[in-house]
């Protein structure tokens, strides 16, 4: 430990923040040739009605299998491809992949898209969204797009506007990770929102913290009162599943009913009359 070894209260050089700018720096150089090379992909993840079981839609989520480095998690890729622009890139690979997948899939059965500030800032979203529909002849109200309550902070006229544009195209706005930003409840409802999605951390900490448990059931009343649908997300066991749809929230998202899948499995789920026992017990091989 470079930090003991000083011992009159200096720092000393930290190797493990030095290597991990290190690889930032290998991952930044290697990303805008692994996206020609077809390394990104999406894994889609179920979103269950809590009140009929359906399949209802799934969750686009980016994965990047590097030939030598193996798989590297968005929650390190992501940042990176903000601070260098490069998440415009690959928000339109995403959108162009996303819409085609979701048209093999049955036509009540959405998909949702994350998006970044940056792609707010930089880059044409809106053109890139447009592109997408025309290319797959997906019905624009097929495609949800999710953003986080840190695109919020700015208030920017120009976001205002691009939201509005998005929303008279049709596609479906929610809000993702509610509950650990700093959105003003006032400026929310002032948004073409349509959902709000309830961070897994509550979800999760709802059957044994009667806190957690107050604010998804102050959070889906709220939503309600502001004409929103509520989906949670990280659900894991029965247990949380039937605490929500008590709660009446209307979706739910998470381990429970199915991990990030490739979308022909996501086509299988879909056949299913009830995932509300628990998707992977009913098991994805046995519908294929
Ligand atoms: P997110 O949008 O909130 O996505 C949900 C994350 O929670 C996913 O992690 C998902 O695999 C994970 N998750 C889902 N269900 C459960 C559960 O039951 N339990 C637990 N413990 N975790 C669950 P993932 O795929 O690693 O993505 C992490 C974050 O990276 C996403 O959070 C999103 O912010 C970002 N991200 C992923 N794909 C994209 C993308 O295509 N574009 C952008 N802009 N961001 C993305
Ligand atoms: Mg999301
Ligand atoms: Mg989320
Ligand atoms: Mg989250």
């Amino acid at each position: 430990e470079a930090k003991r070894v000083g011992g009159s209260g200096w720092r000393a050089y930290d190797p493990t923040s030095a290597l991990r700018r290190a690889r930032s720096r290998l991952l930044e150089a290697e990303m805008r040739n692994s996206l020609e090379q077809g390394e990104f992909f999406l894994l889609y993840q179920p979103q269950v009605s809590l009140t009929t079981g359906r399949l209802i839609g799934a969750e686009a989520l980016l994965r990047w299998q590097h030939p030598v480095l193996g798989m590297i998690s968005p929650a390190e890729f992501i940042s990176i491809s903000e601070a260098n622009g490069f998440i415009c890139d690959l928000g339109q690979f995403m959108f162009t992949e996303a819409c085609r997948a979701a048209t093999g899939w049955p036509s009540h059965v959405s998909v949702a898209v994350n998006i970044s500030p940056v792609q707010f800032q930089r880059g044409d979203l809106l053109a890139d969204i447009r592109a997408a529909l025309a290319k797959s002849g997906l019905a624009p109200n097929r495609l949800h797009v999710e953003i986080t309550e840190s695109i919020l902070i700015e208030r920017s006229e120009e976001l205002f506007a691009t939201l509005e544009a998005l929303h008279a195209l049709g596609v479906t706005i929610a809000l993702d990770d509610f509950g650990t930003g700093y959105s003003s409840l006032g400026y929310i409802s002032s948004l073409p929102l349509d959902k709000l999605k309830i961070d897994q951390s509550f979800v999760r900490d709802m059957v044994s913290d009667p806190t957690a448990q107050a604010i998804v059931q102050a959070v889906t009343t709220l939503a309600h009162g502001l004409g929103l649908k509520v989906v949670c997300e990280g659900v894991e066991n029965a247990l949380q599943c039937e605490m929500l749809a008590a709660m009446r929230c209307e979706e739910g998202q998470g381990y429970f009913f199915g991990r990030p899948q490739p979308a022909r499995q996501v086509q299988a789920l879909s056949a299913a009359h009830s995932l509300l026992a628990g998707g992977e017990a009913i098991g994805v091989s046995a519908l294929a």
